[in-house]
């Protein structure tokens, strides 16, 4: 067999199936899967936008401790800008603490691109896993249309105390009913930070 003729017409065979094929995805914007394909290469997964997510310094993130019911919850705030540059609009319809899982109410919001204003973001997670005053320090998860995870840098969050009048508990009336339990709460068992009075063993 003449292999200089054989290789002549192969050659231009592939170069023209693969050049239509570039051209085709170039001017549809399509990714190469027949060239993948070609080159034995398995098809590309869909396509996940990459997100950019910088926690804003100010206001700075917060913890506290709220309740859906009678069940306690942790209510965190953070102030962050949000980009993208993918074509379609990406929305965030979940947001979690790593190792916790998102609980109560969340309304998602959409990034339309690389120009968004900073979002002020909140959102409830259980179970609680601050103790007393402390910092709290994780990677937040955001959660697109798609199912796809965006994790950001570790987040420190801080939290404010609330004082005992703002629930109720004065001098004249010292011991208020636990949110969680309905049984009274003293002082001392009194949460240091929950927006309901409810003792420290109840928020959990
Ligand atoms: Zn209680």
């Amino acid at each position: 067999m003449d292999w200089s003729k054989v290789a002549w017409v192969a050659v231009p065979l592939v170069v023209g199936w693969a050049g239509t094929t570039i051209v085709r995805s170039l001017m549809e914007g399509t990714p190469l899967n027949g060239l993948r394909k070609l080159f034995g290469r398995p098809a590309a997964p869909s396509k996940k936008a990459t997100l950019s997510v910088i926690v804003l310094t100010a206001p700075e993130p917060k913890w506290h401790v709220g309740a859906m019911g009678k069940v306690p919850m942790l209510n965190l705030t953070i102030h962050a800008n949000l980009a993208h540059k993918s074509e379609e609009p990406v929305k965030i319809v979940q947001v979690y603490l790593k190792g916790t899982k998102p609980f109560g109410v969340f309304f998602p919001f959409i990034v339309a691109g690389p120009y968004d204003e900073p979002s002020l973001i909140h959102f409830s997670v259980r179970p609680i896993i601050v103790k007393g005053l402390n910092r709290l320090t994780r990677r937040v998860v955001l959660v697109d249309q798609f199912g796809d995870k965006h994790v950001t840098e570790p987040v420190t969050f801080s939290t404010i105390p609330v004082e005992p009048w703002r629930r109720g508990v004065t001098a004249e009336n010292p011991t208020i009913k636990c949110h969680v339990c309905d049984e009274p709460i003293s002082m001392i068992e009194l949460h240091e930070t929950a927006a309901i009075p409810a003792h420290k063993r109840c928020v959990k």
